[in-house]
This record gives structure tokens, sequence and C-alpha cells, in this order.
């Protein structure tokens, strides 16, 4: 299989719950630099990287309302939680020497930039990681929406998300050893059998704009290189 990466420009979806490593809550700093250094490792290949983080680790707002919150509020909190996600994110990807620039749905212009789309396609151009924080700035949203959304807006040739297993199986791997894993997906069968990988919205988005997914293990070092290689375990969903 060929060495050279078959992408210019992708966007990685990373889960807030990916960055607690083996902890409860919040951020373990040994596996954000883990997932900083293969980032690295694609930026290194020539591709462009842009990012979106999520914030379960910190705070859901579906969890927030159901213990008696409004909805909307809750998820402005859940919003903000990405935004600290992304800016250890960056501190994380700056200790490895990637230029990395953070951009906030929701302006806070003394802690990072606002999103403006043309300026982030100009920090990809120079080579630098872009993340892309506070979801879709919107409620009732979730972050794979948010990454589904930037990464048709940014031009992406593809959609990476980053899961705990290396693939999308047709029941749970860690509870069914024996569960099929799909090497390619059509979006109506994600969609058609529920598959919870990603949520509908952000399915039905990345369809409309022809942007295929795909589904690897974001706690396999080395693992998105090989993605972007061709090479490796992961499920296509186009
Ligand atoms: N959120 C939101 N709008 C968005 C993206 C996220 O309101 O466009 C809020 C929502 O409360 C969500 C939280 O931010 O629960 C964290 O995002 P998500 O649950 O997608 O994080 P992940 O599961 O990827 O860690």
């Amino acid at each position: 299989m060929s060495q050279s990466p078959a992408y210019k420009r992708v966007l990685l979806k990373v889960s807030g719950e990916a960055l607690m490593g083996s902890r409860d809550y919040g951020l373990d700093n040994a596996t954000c630099r883990r997932i900083a250094e293969d980032v690295k490792g694609v930026v290194e290949l020539g591709v462009q990287v842009c990012l979106v983080i999520g914030g379960g680790n910190i705070f859901r707002g579906i969890s927030g309302a159901a213990s008696g919150m409004d909805r909307a509020q809750a998820d402005s909190m859940g919003m903000l939680a990405t935004v600290m996600n992304a800016l250890a994110m960056q501190s994380a990807l700056e200790k490895q020497g990637v230029s990395t620039r953070v951009q906030s749905a929701i302006p806070m212009s003394s802690v990072c930039e606002p999103f403006i789309r043309r300026r982030a396609e100009r920090h990809m151009e120079k080579g630098r990681v872009v993340v892309f924080a506070a979801g879709t700035g919107n409620p009732f949203f979730t972050t794979d929406t948010a990454a589904a959304l930037r990464a048709a807006e940014m031009g992406c040739d593809a959609l990476l998300k980053g899961t705990q297993v290396d693939g999308v199986y047709a029941a749970d791997p860690r509870k069914n050893p024996d569960a099929e894993r799909y090497i390619t997906l059509t979006y109506l069968d994600m969609l058609a059998r529920d598959l919870a990988v990603m949520d509908a919205a952000a399915i039905s988005l990345a369809r409309e704009n022809k942007l295929p997914i795909i589904v690897f293990n974001i706690h396999e070092p080395g693992a998105f290189t090989a993605v972007m290689k061709g090479e490796g375990r992961f499920t296509t969903v186009i």
C-alpha cells in the first residue's frame, strides 16, 4: 500500500472522554501528550489537521438538564468545557512543537481567537493545527455535529472519529468479542442501524456533504498516522 497520505486536509474529532485516560473525570496529561504526538505525526506527513474536542470529561448539558437545570444553560456549560479541553490540547501540541491556534464558536477574545473560517483556512495553509472549541456555539447540538460542520466548512477530505475501538462493530466488542467489525458502511446503514458511533445530525451533515467518516482507535499510538496512509484497522463510512 502507498506510503504517502491519501488526504490533504482532515478534521479529527476527539471526545472529551478520550482525554481522561484512566481517570473518572477531567484531563489526563499523559493522554493529551500521546494524542498530541499522534497529531504531530500526521502533520509531519504533510496533512493539514484541524481538531474538534468534546467536553464530556467535564460536563454534558444533558446531565445538567437531567438534574434540573435549564437545558440551554447547561449546554452553555458543556460548550465552555470544550474550550478548557481545547486549551489543554493546544498546550500539549505546542509542547511537541506543533504550532496551534484555538478558535471558539463562543467568542472569548482574551483566551483564544473567535471562529473565523477564512482565518482558520489561513492558519491551516501555514501548517498550523486549528482546534475548534465550543462546538457549534448553539445548545442542543453535540461536538460530533460541530465536527461534521467544521469539516464541511473547511473543505476537509475526511472526518476522523477517534473512538475506544478500532472501527464500527455490529455490537459492542468489549461486551461481545465475536462482534463483527465493518470495513465500510454507508451513511444510511449507520442511521438505520443506530450504531451509536455518531449522532444522526452529524451523520446526515456528512452525508449531505459527501464527507467520508473514518472511525479508528484513538488510544492506539500511531493509529492516526496509519489511517492517513490507508493502513491499520478502521471503518470507513461513505
Ligand atoms: N454542546 C452544545 N452545542 C454544541 C456542542 C456541544 O451545547 O454544538 C454542549 C453539550 O452540552 C454537550 C457538551 O457541550 O453535552 C459537550 O459536548 P459533547 O457531549 O459532544 O462532548 P463529547 O461527548 O464528545 O466529549
